[in-house]
């Protein structure tokens, strides 16, 4: 009798993207030239495991910068702040370094370029996420909020002749399309952003699970609840022909009835997911008889971003 062949497909690209790896370094960079403690306004990244290895070195995350104690040293998070938290920071004494990264900033320039040429911003985005929070507080009054497609139909703007849209950067690329393809129909001169503000990690990402989840039985995606780009990843992988797709934070949370009666599996992580997360789901997969790992490659990726300026002296 044949045994069953078991086997990984193993997305690639996969965790840490350039923002997230330079967000991290700025927050260890800081521990070293300030010494504990440094404080972090908000998670650094979404992810639970980066932040309590950082916590354990002496980081202190807070919500807001009135909780960091006058002349300390906070960082900013990869998601982007408000000027107003600049501006609050500034009054405060602290000493500020800016972990944005920098394709979250893009957004926010167009955003003020936009705002500066008296433009209605439709800004396509998840409500009460911390990146949107940060590129409205650019220009609360010329921005408005939709999220989905669904939100195109309730938007109103002043001049249906002068309106653009941006987006948030970890988005999925097919339900924006769809999103602008609604606002396009309200809004026939709805102007483009001049680039992509999806930004490159999250539609490789999405690009790499898109080329595994036709094969696969089921797909797991390594990354927080909280982190928009993972739980997108489960939603694209589904819809590329995955059977099923689960989000789990580490090995611990997977459950074994998952792999009933499956021949294939597909794994991925976000883009604040460490490999050592991966590691440790392919060494739990190969305990349960998936040993054979191939690794599938839809895009190469060769990003990296410049520290922030604060700690470039
Ligand atoms: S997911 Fe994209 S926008 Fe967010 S930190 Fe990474 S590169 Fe920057």
């Amino acid at each position: 009798m044949s045994e069953t062949h078991r086997r990984v497909l193993l997305a690639k690209p996969r965790g840490y993207c350039a923002g997230v790896d330079r967000a991290v370094q700025a927050v260890e960079i800081a521990l070293g030239k300030f010494g504990a403690p440094v404080y972090v306004r908000k998670q650094i990244v979404h992810n639970t495991h980066v932040v309590s290895e950082l916590e354990k070195r002496g980081a202190i995350f807070v919500e807001e910068t009135d909780e960091v104690p006058e002349g300390s040293v906070v960082v900013f998070s990869a998601h982007g702040i408000a000027p107003q938290v600049r501006d609050e920071a500034r009054r405060r004494n602290l000493v500020a370094i800016d972990a944005t990264c920098p394709l979250v900033t893009k957004v926010h320039n167009e955003a003020k370029r936009f705002a500066a040429g008296d433009y209605d911003i439709l800004l396509i985005g998840h409500e009460g996420h911390e990146e949107v929070i940060g590129t409205t507080g650019e220009a609360p009054e010329f921005i408005h909020l939709v999220d989905g497609p669904g939100g195109a139909d309730d938007v109103q703007v002043r001049d249906p002749a002068k309106v653009v849209w941006l987006s948030q950067t970890t988005l999925s690329v097919d339900e924006t399309v769809q999103t602008v393809s609604a606002l396009k129909t309200r809004f026939p001169q709805l102007i483009d952003p001049p680039s992509d503000d999806i930004c490159y990690a999250t539609q490789n990402r999405q690009a790499a699970v898109k080329a595994i989840a036709p094969d696969c039985d089921v797909v797991i995606v390594v990354g927080s609840r909280n982190s928009s780009n993972s739980v997108r990843l489960v939603e694209v992988a589904k819809d590329a022909g995955a059977r099923a797709a689960y989000l789990v934070d580490d090995a611990g949370e997977m459950d074994e009835r998952w792999l009933a009666g499956v021949t294939t599996v597909g794994l991925t992580s976000g883009a604040s997911v460490p490999e050592e997360l991966i590691a440790g789901v392919l060494g739990k997969l190969a305990a349960l008889g998936f040993g054979d790992v191939e690794e599938v490659e839809a895009i190469k990726e060769r990003m990296s971003f410049q520290l922030p300026r604060e700690l470039r002296k």
